[in-house]
């Protein structure tokens, strides 16, 4: 069986050399949609809390919200950096609350303090989903993974291994058999 969630995430971006009108800088309101595949857990009788899968993704992927994302290539990118040294707020700010941890993957690297994600292909809505898959695979057990931006969407479907120890009481994941949330214990 499946839990689902999904959130949104509002990111400016173009596509870099691409022949149409995305290759001037433009935003959207992206929704991930993440599918999550276990047994069900039988002392809450779900497979995971929602809110947990979306507070799981959310501590990273807020990196992704109200940020400028740019393919590493893009001559944008040293531009809008001048600019913000310039300004004084390329290191951040004490108003630049919402502040993911720093990543660094194969295919993206994230800057915080200046809500900047660097790609290393176009962040198409297919693009997201290799980014953000990268990311979540050893902490959720996705089984698919949908990004809608605009008119395009993508999906691709995963095959899940395992199963994920989960709270009784709560069914969030235990760590070394302790439920971090609750405090319960595997009997
Ligand atoms: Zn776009
Ligand atoms: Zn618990």
């Amino acid at each position: 069986m499946r839990s689902i969630t999904r959130f949104d995430l509002q990111y400016a971006h173009r596509f870099y050399r691409f022949s149409g009108e995305a290759q001037y800088l433009h935003g959207h309101t992206g929704t991930l949609t993440i599918e999550v595949e276990d047994s069900i857990n039988a002392g809450v009788n779900m497979v995971f809390p929602c809110n947990e899968i979306k507070k799981t993704a959310w501590n990273i992927l807020q990196n992704f919200d109200h940020a400028l994302v740019l393919r590493e290539d893009d001559p944008l990118l040293p531009a809008i950096l001048a600019v913000y040294e310039q300004q004084e707020i390329k290191n951040g700010t004490p108003t630049n609350k919402m502040r993911g941890p720093a990543f660094k993957t194969e295919w993206a690297t994230a800057y915080p303090g200046c809500r900047l994600v660097v790609t290393r292909e176009t962040m198409t809505a297919e693009g997201m989903i290799k980014i953000v898959y990268d990311l979540l695979k050893d902490k959720l057990n996705i089984a698919k993974l949908t990004f809608r931006s605009g008119d395009n969407t993508a999906s691709q479907e995963y095959l899940p291994e395992g199963t994920m120890d989960r709270c009784p009481c709560c069914g969030i994941a235990m760590v070394n058999g302790v439920c971090p949330k609750c405090g319960c214990r595997r009997k």
